[in-house]
């Protein structure tokens, strides 16, 4: 999450299928661990809010070795981290302090600062795997206060062996308790045969498959693929390839561009200058967390010269 901008926004879509735009995931590395990270891309900084996604592992973690995500700043963005498999902790400024396991879910709202650690459970041994994705915040709530919910159990849907988990948003019919600032929905998929889904027409979608295979308009996507199949749709029919598990996001598109530098959204090079000055000068716009791990630095913006 240090890259230049430039390296962030590497991947250019291209287009296949009936209207749907694949491109490829840029292979990264957070907290010592290898993460697939389909948004941002240069061709599609955002679909709806979200501006953000990255897919962790899988990955074998032991007591010792696992997750190890120090203290860091965020803004203007809310992070939705959801596991798979494995166990993580979190702690943030606010002085939040909570494991999470698959089927739950930390949203943790930046507003105009925030800082949290993700880090091992110093017990779990196994596999880790999850993704982690942001929103950006809207003008409305974007400078207002930081907050975390945990939602230990979210509406789930069962149709033809699927099995549908609303993370965030409404979707066929059912609501996710989790705040959201913004029209949008987030979806776990786990896919077992052929389903129809209904869309909200006025949204973007895409979608992200962590495991197996599935075909929607004549297009397969994988695990490293992203696929965007932009607005106007009012159902979608998804075809699982092999028992499969994709993330489905989707969202009215954005009020504005974004800005986005490190852990900030912003809309300004000054604000995001500004916010990377307090980080480094820990005047206490970020607050502190109570972590053992070291905090994490980075040189200022690139459009300073560095
Ligand atoms: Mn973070």
């Amino acid at each position: 999450m240090q890259d230049r901008e430039d390296d962030l926004m590497s991947s250019a879509g291209e287009s296949t299928g009936r209207g749907i735009e694949v491109g490829d995931s840029r292979e990264a590395t957070v907290g010592g661990i290898r993460v697939r990270r389909a948004l941002p891309r240069r061709a599609r900084r955002t679909v709806g809010a979200w501006c953000f996604a990255d897919h962790m592992g899988p990955v074998s973690v032991t007591s010792e070795d696992g997750l190890n995500v120090g203290p860091h700043p965020h803004m203007g963005l809310q992070t939705v981290t959801w596991l798979i498999e494995g166990e993580a902790l979190h702690r943030d400024s606010l002085g939040s302090q909570q494991l999470i396991a698959p089927g739950q879910l930390n949203l943790m709202t930046a507003g105009e600062g925030v800082s949290h650690a993700e880090e091992s459970t110093r017990s779990y041994e196994g596999a880790l795997e999850g993704i982690q994705l942001w929103i950006a915040q809207p003008e409305d709530t974007r400078h207002g206060p930081p907050a975390f919910e945990h939602h230990p159990d979210l509406p789930k849907l069962a149709i033809s062996q699927c099995v549908m988990t609303v993370l965030i948003g409404d979707f066929n019919g059912i609501s996710s308790p989790a705040r959201h600032d913004t029209d949008l929905v987030g979806v776990d998929l786990a896919l077992r045969s052929r389903i129809e889904v209904p869309l909200t027409p006025k949204f973007e979608h895409a979608l992200i498959v962590l495991e197996g295979a599935i075909r929607v308009d004549e297009t397969t996507l994988v695990p490293g693929k992203f696929g965007y199949l932009g607005a106007n749709r009012d159902a979608l029919v998804i075809e699982s390839l092999e028992p499969s598990r994709a993330i489905m996001l989707g969202g009215e598109p954005f009020e504005s561009p974004i800005l986005m530098w490190w852990n900030f959204v912003g809309r300004t090079r000054e604000e995001i200058d500004e916010a990377h000055r307090s980080w480094q000068s820990d005047d206490g716009r970020f607050g502190s967390v109570a972590s053992d791990l070291a905090r994490i630095e980075t040189g200022p913006p690139y459009w300073n010269g560095f």
